[in-house]
């Protein structure tokens, strides 16, 4: 397993930090459909033969995701081709045409990253959700906190990833979307999952200029959403890795 702390250079890397051109830094994970950032490879091979070990069969449901792709997403939700879910990520709000911009902006992030400002962009994260060898896993998965609560199919996976990302083979990996991390008043996500070596590195080196300079040009291109986001870039960055992914 590789200890080496990515090396970020502003050069090079912004294209890559907001999700636009990942420099062919991405590598496919054997056996599987999803790629993640060569250097978060190691970990996460070993991070899949610990779930196999412990008894787990997994399902990976996203790793990387692109300006692009999750532009898609966020457009979905601002017209309403995709459920905006409420405070608690339980369920749908209902009233969206009665929103304000702003009210439906902030709805949307506390659970969808804007375009450009999601750890998903960077090849360091991955959702993930794993039942007992045994059990039968969810025909429809829908990444809901019930899910993950104890009468839900991946209560046993939590407890899983509880126990790892707080043991000392596991710390290098850790889960943004929980408290104490993410505000308790917001739903977690528990299955979101961040390799930390990568991710902290990218995290420590983001600044709101890069944001305001770099990426707000790429959103005025043509994103939903476009003037409501310029007013909020920079409330929008101050919880950009704490709201949703
Ligand atoms: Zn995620």
């Amino acid at each position: 397993m590789s200890n080496q702390w990515y090396n970020f250079n502003e050069e090079t890397d912004l294209p890559y930090i907001f999700g636009l051109d990942n420099n062919q830094s991405m590598i496919k994970i054997p056996q599987e459909s999803f790629v993640v950032h060569k250097d978060a490879l190691d970990g996460f091979s070993f991070f899949l033969d610990e779930i196999r070990n412990a008894g787990f069969q997994y399902k990976i449901i996203s790793t990387l995701r692109t300006f692009e792709h999750q532009k898609k997403i966020w457009e979905a939700k601002v017209l309403g081709d995709r459920p905006i879910m409420d405070k608690q990520g339980s369920k749908p709000i209902q009233n969206v045409q009665e929103l304000t911009p702003n009210e439906v902006l902030w709805s949307i992030l506390r659970y969808s990253a804007l375009p450009g400002l999601s750890r998903h962009h960077w090849g360091s994260e991955m959702d993930i959700v794993a039942v007992k060898e045994n059990a039968i896993m969810p025909k429809k998965i829908e990444l809901t906190p019930a899910e993950f609560a104890p009468d839900g199919p991946f209560y046993d996976f939590s407890l899983f990833l509880r126990d790892f990302t707080s043991s000392q083979i596991g710390h290098q990996f850790f889960r943004p979307y929980i408290t104490p991390l993410r505000p308790a008043y917001l739903g977690p996500e528990p299955w979101h999952i961040s390799y930390r070596p990568l991710s902290e590195e990218i995290y420590r080196n983001f600044r709101y200029d890069y944001a305001q300079d770099f990426l707000l040009s790429k959103i005025k291109e043509g994103t939903l959403l476009a003037d409501e986001i310029a007013k909020e870039l920079h409330r929008i960055y101050r919880y950009c890795f704490l709201l949703g992914s």
